[in-house]
C-alpha cells in the first residue's frame, strides 16, 4: 500500500526522494507527492497517477536547493484519490505525509473547524497537521506529543515545519516507520527496501516515540524522556528486499490484498462482457486442490444462490470419479500456478469428454491458461509464501464477478467499488490480531465452525492456521458438530464460529453455545455485534463478497500465530508452492 520517505542531509533531495518513492511503487498506490523545504521556501508537488508522473512533474517545474524533504505514496482511504488529497497535506506551518488511517479524523475535524481551521482536502491526515498547528508554538516535539495524544487509529508521519529548515519530525503507531542512518545524513521511511541502496544502518521506531532528525544526528523522545536506540545493520539481500520491510511474504502478500483486488475491481467493473458469461451452462463443476478447493466451495455457494446446479470436488478426486457429463456443463478450474499436477488431470478428464473448461489461474501460459477454453487471470503477481493468501482472495473474487454475471444483484456494483477500503481498514488493525494470537498460539486444538458459506471459510482458515502455525485445527458444520465431534470439546479449546450467512447466523450462534457449556472458548468472527469477549466484527456487505472480508482476517490471525510458535511461515514443512506431482 502507501509508503513513505523522508530526507535530510547534504544532499539534493528531490532524486533521492523519488528514487525513494520509485522503490515503494509496488505497494500500490494511486498519487503521489513530495515537500521540498529549504531556509526560504517550501514547495510541494503532487500528482494523481504513476512515479513518473510526478517525476515529470517535478523536473518540469523549477525545483528549490534543498536538502530536506519528504515524499509519499498515497492508497487512499479518506477521500478519493486526487491532487488536492494527495500528500503532503499542509496544515498552517506544518507539512506532513502519513500512512494509516485516522478512526476519530471526523469529530476532530468538526472540533477544529468550530475553532475557525479551514480544511482543503476530505482526508484524515489533513486533519493530524491541523491539530500539530494548533498546538506548535515553538516546540515541535512538544506539539506532536498533544496532538498524538488525540489521535485513534494507525498513523506512520514524516513531518516537516515552515520556521525549520533543518528539522525532520517522524512518529508512527500501528503502521511502520524506520530511521535509516548514513554519513551526514538520514532517512525515515515505511519500508526498508526504499533505501537499503542509500544504507544498511537503521533504528527500529518505537510506538509514539517523537524522532527529530537533523543532518548531525537524531533524537528519540517517548512521553517527554529520552530514548535510547541502537542502530542496527541490516543484512537484507536485494531479494530480500523484494521483502519491503516486512519480514515474511506471507503478510506483505496479505497486505497486497486491498490494492490486487481494488485492481481487478477497476479492470472488471464496467467490463463484465470480458468474462465468460455462465448462464449458458445449466451445471457447474468446479475442482482445485487445497485453499483452491477451498475457494471454489465458496465460489459454489454464490452458484447455487445463483440457481446453478453445482458439483464440487478435489482434483485428486474428480480424476477418478465415475462422471456422468451433461451438455452443458461447464469444468471450472481454480490453480494459482496452473501446474496443479491433479487439477491439470481433471482439465483433461474434462475436455476428453467434450465439455467447456474454464481455468481461474495467476500464471499465464501456464498448462492450465492456455489447454481451457476460457480463462481469468487473477493478476496476483509473484505469490512467494507457500501458503496462499492474496491469491484465495482473487480467487474467490472472480468467482464473485461470474456470480454477478449470472444474478446481477442490487447493490453489488455499488459495495464492490467500497470493497478495497474496507479491506484495508480490516488488515490495519495489526495490533487486535497480534492479541488475539498471544492467547491462541499455545492451545494445540482449534476448532472452526460456521454453515453454508462460512463453512467455506472456516475451512480456509483452519487450513492456514494449520498450514502456518502446526496446530492441529478442524473446520466443522456448525450443525454437524454434534453428531461425533463435539466429543473432542474441553476445558479451553478454541472454538471460532464463522456468522456471516443471514440465513443460518441463529444457528451457527447456538452452536456456539453448545461448545461454551462445554468448556471452549468462543472467538467470533461475524457482521453482527455480540457479547462475546473474543470478537472481531467485520462490515456486513453483499453476500457475494462478504467472504473477502472475514478470510483476510483469518490469515493475519495464522499468521501471528505462526510469528508467535516461530514456524518457518513463509516455507512450512513438507508443503511446496507448487504441486506438479500426482
Ligand atoms: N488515510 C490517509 C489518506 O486517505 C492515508 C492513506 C495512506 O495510508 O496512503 O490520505
Amino acid at each position: 500500500m502507501c509508503g513513505i520517505i523522508g530526507y535530510i542531509g547534504k544532499r539534493n533531495t528531490k532524486e533521492i526522494l523519488v528514487n525513494g518513492l520509485k522503490k515503494l511503487e509496488y505497494r500500490g498506490y494511486d498519487s503521489a507527492g513530495i515537500a521540498l523545504k529549504n531556509e526560504q521556501e517550501l514547495q510541494i508537488i503532487k500528482s494523481l497517477g504513476k512515479i513518473t508522473d510526478l517525476e515529470e512533474k517535478i523536473f518540469r517545474e523549477e525545483t528549490i536547493d534543498c536538502q530536506l524533504g519528504i515524499g509519499h505514496t498515497r492508497w487512499a482511504t479518506h477521500g478519493e484519490p486526487s491532487e488536492v488529497n494527495a500528500h503532503p497535506q499542509k496544515s498552517g506551518k506544518i507539512t506532513l505525509v502519513h500512512n494509516g488511517i485516522i478512526e476519530n479524523a471526523s469529530l476532530l475535524k468538526k472540533e477544529l473547524e468550530e475553532e475557525g481551521v479551514v480544511f482543503k482536502s476530505s482526508t484524515d491526515t489533513e486533519v493530524i497537521a491541523a491539530l500539530i498547528n494548533k498546538y506548535y508554538t515553538h516546540n515541535m516535539v512538544e506539539a506532536i506529543q498533544k496532538a498524538i495524544v488525540k489521535l485513534k487509529g494507525s498513523y506512520a508521519l514524516a513531518i516537516i515545519n515552515d520556521d525549520d529548515a533543518d528539522k525532520l519530525y517522524a512518529v508512527r503507531c500501528e503502521s511502520p516507520l524506520i530511521l535509516g542512518v548514513s554519513d551526514g545524513e538520514y532517512f525515515v521511511t515505511s519500508d526498508i527496501g526504499a533505501i537499503i541502496d542509500q544504507t544498511r544502518k537503521y533504528v527500529l521506531l518505537g510506538e509514539n516515540e517523537i524522532i527529530t532528525l537533523t543532518k548531525d544526528g537524531f533524537t528519540i523522545i517517548k512521553d517527554g524522556k529520552k530514548v535510547e536506540r541502537s542502530i542496527e545493520v541490516s543484512n537484507l539481500s536485494l531479494e530480500n528486499a523484494s521483502l519491503c520491510g516486512y519480514e515474511h511474504y506471507m503478510i506483505k502478500e496479505i497486505m497486497e490484498e486491498p490494492m490486487l483486488v481494488d485492481n481487478l475491481i477497476q479492470k472488471y467493473k464496467n467490463n463484465m462482457d470480458l468474462l465468460p458469461d455462465l448462464n449458458q451452462y445449466d451445471t457447474i463443476h468446479i475442482v482445485g486442490c487445497g485453499s483452491a478447493y477451498y475457494a471454489g466451495m465458496i465460489g459454489k455457494n454464490f452458484f447455487e444462490e445463483d440457481g446453478k446446479i453445482v458439483e464440487i470436488d478435489v482434483a485428486s478426486e474428480y480424476r477418478y470419479r465415475n462422471i456422468i457429463y451433461h451438455d452443458n456443463t461447464l469444468v471450472v478450474l481454480i490453480s494459482q500456478s496452473g501446474e496443479t499436477a491433479d487439477t491439470i488431470a481433471a482439465m483433461r478428464k474434462a475436455i476428453k469428454n467434450k465439455v467447456d473448461t474454464l481455468a481461474i489461474v495467476n500464471v499465464d501460459g501456464s498448462t492450465i491458461a492456455r489447454e481451457c477454453k476460457y480463462k481469468i487471470l487473477i493478476e496476483a503477481g509473484r505469490e512467494v509464501a507457500v501458503a496462499t493468501t492474496k491469491a484465495f482472495i482473487l480467487q474467490v473474487l472472480v468467482l464473485s464477478f461470474l456470480s454477478y454475471k449470472i444474478n446481477p444483484v442490487k447493490g453489488y456494483l455499488e459495495e464492490l467499488k467500497r470493497l478495497p477500503q474496507n479491506l484495508k481498514i480490516l488488515l490495519d488493525k495489526s495490533g487486535f490480531y497480534k492479541k488475539l494470537a498471544d492467547a491462541i498460539y499455545q492451545h494445540e486444538d482449534v476448532f472452526f465452525i460456521g454453515r453454508r458459506v462460512d463453512y467455506a471459510i472456516s475451512l480456509e482458515g483452519s487450513l492456514k492456521l494449520k498450514e502456518v502455525s502446526y496446530i492441529h485445527s478442524e473446520a466443522y458444520q456448525a450443525g454437524e458438530l454434534k453428531h461425533g465431534t463435539i466429543s473432542l470439546i474441553q476445558e479451553g479449546t478454541i472454538v471460532f464460529g464463522i456468522v456471516t450467512d443471514e440465513m443460518t447466523k441463529d444457528k451457527t450462534i447456538s452452536n456456539l453455545e453448545e461448545v461454551i457449556s462445554r468448556g471452549a472458548i468462543p472467538i467470533y468472527v461475524g457482521t453482527e455485534e455480540c457479547s462475546y469477549e473474543n470478537k472481531i466484527i467485520v462490515p456486513k456487505i453483499n453476500t457475494k463478497l462478504q467472504p473477502i472480508l472475514v478470510v483476510p482476517v483469518l490469515q493475519m490471525i495464522a499468521y501471528y500465530v505462526a510469528y508467535k510458535r516461530g514456524c518457518d511461515i513463509d516455507k512450512p514443512k513438507n508443503l511446496a508452492k507448487s504441486v506438479t506431482v500426482e
